[in-house]
């Protein structure tokens, strides 16, 4: 039992889907031709998942939560943290973290533009810095810039609460002063509103917005915060399973779910996340992963983005694409691996958003019973022998596929 095998976890984003009435009532998994995830099928166990319970429909964030093992009502605390350790700042349990808009105000605080003329980097890269550092009272303010006109806040220091209104108007008009919306919530709705009107008075004749100015671009003179959460207290997956993990993802937001979670982010070049990732370097980068640490979660997003397009024969030919990724895995992975194939929710083209529905699950290592399972798809692996599970039994079960699950007992 000292040394379990290696457990590689593929989640094939948003993959899950209805019957499609323009594919004769087929879902995009049975219409696609997909030897390779059909082999893991043929030669694995199957079941079909609830990722958060039945009925409910997740959000990426949540989703990989769960499939951590994590209780996402525990740890989910809101899109703040996790978009903040998505650009790297992963702060301690306690800190807050904002989601924020650069944005363009008037002198009277009214917003007239809630992207500051499409801002992006390397200009955001640069106000960012001149707000970062910054101390309110006893509290530390770390900012850093994220995509396009975006950026995250983070506030450090004892008795902080999520609690708080935002300070973003969401709408053209005056910035919103952020009020405590719980008890406890006072002293982090005043830092909040005093770091907005510092952040005015240090942007507004930054030499970066003056340039812009010269060039008729609007200025980017606030900074305006919104969805605070607070950093869970987490335990990280290392300590937790015992194995060394890393998490390998083009999304921002899952590389933040992994870095909470204590995963070790790997980021190879050419895997933006979006159609356009090179899925095959990425899946030699996870398989090279495997080779010095126990764990990998790896995170193929192409699958989401076409299903939220609508369109069944691009998702088909994504579920093709997927296949080729498989068709690596089963040729390269180390000997003694289990590989499990997921989604971490559905997304039915249909809908154009995620749904409640479970998803397809195989798990595969050389002794798995071979349960009949001729293909992987919602319909098929809803016959296997892993039944229907949910998305927080699935590391207790890898963990014992894996030779690592403790003994209950004697
Ligand atoms: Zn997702
Ligand atoms: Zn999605």
């Amino acid at each position: 039992m000292e040394h379990g095998k290696k457990i590689l976890m593929i989640v094939m984003d948003g993959l899950g889907d209805r019957a499609v009435k323009s594919l004769d009532y087929r879902t995009p998994l049975q219409c696609a031709r997909k030897p390779n995830l059909d082999w893991f099928a043929s030669n694995g166990t199957s079941g079909i998942m609830d990722v958060i319970a039945p009925g409910i429909r997740p959000g990426s964030d949540t989703s990989h939560l769960a499939l951590l093992g994590y209780d996402p009502y525990k740890v989910y605390t809101g899109r703040g943290p996790f978009e903040a350790a998505g650009v790297g700042l992963v702060g301690k349990a306690g800190d807050v973290a904002f989601r924020c808009n650069f944005a363009t105000v008037d002198s009277r605080f009214n917003v007239l533009d809630r992207r500051a003329g499409r801002i992006k980097e390397p200009d955001t890269t640069e106000l960012a810095k001149a707000l970062d550092g910054m101390n309110i009272g006893d509290i530390k303010v770390v900012v850093r810039e994220a995509t396009e006109h975006r950026a995250v806040l983070m506030l450090q220091g004892r008795d902080l609460s999520p609690r708080v209104s935002d300070a973003d108007p969401h709408a053209l008009t005056t910035v919103q002063t952020s009020r405590p919306l719980g008890p406890d919530a006072a002293r982090t709705s005043e830092a909040v509103n005093e770091f907005v009107r510092r952040s005015y008075e240090v942007l507004n004749d930054h030499p970066v917005n003056e340039r812009r100015a010269s060039e008729g671009l609007l200025p980017a003179n606030i900074l305006l915060p919104r969805g605070a959460g607070v950093f869970p207290d987490i335990q990280p997956f290392p300590e937790r399973y015992e194995m060394s993990a890393s998490g390998v993802a083009g999304v921002s937001l899952i590389r933040g779910i992994c870095r909470v979670c204590g995963l070790e982010v790997i980021e190879p070049p050419g895997c933006t996340g979006g159609m356009d990732t090179d899925m095959e370097a990425k899946t030699c980068a996870a398989l090279k992963e495997l080779d010095r640490k126990d764990f990998v979660l790896m995170n193929v997003k192409a699958s989401d983005v076409t299903s939220h397009d609508g369109d069944p024969s691009r998702k088909i030919e994504t579920i093709e694409r997927l296949d080729g990724m498989a068709r690596i895995i089963r040729k390269d992975m180390p000997e003694g691996t289990v590989v499990a194939l997921m989604a971490d929710h559905c997304t039915p083209v249909e809908l154009g958003d995620h749904s409640g529905d479970p998803v397809p699950l195989t798990i595969y290592t050389e002794n798995s019973i071979k349960d009949g399972t001729m293909s992987y798809d919602e319909v098929s692996c809803a016959r296997g022998a892993l039944g229907r599970i949910r998305g927080m039994d699935l590391m207790p079960i890898l963990l014992d596929k894996a030779d690592r699950a403790e003994k209950f007992g004697a």
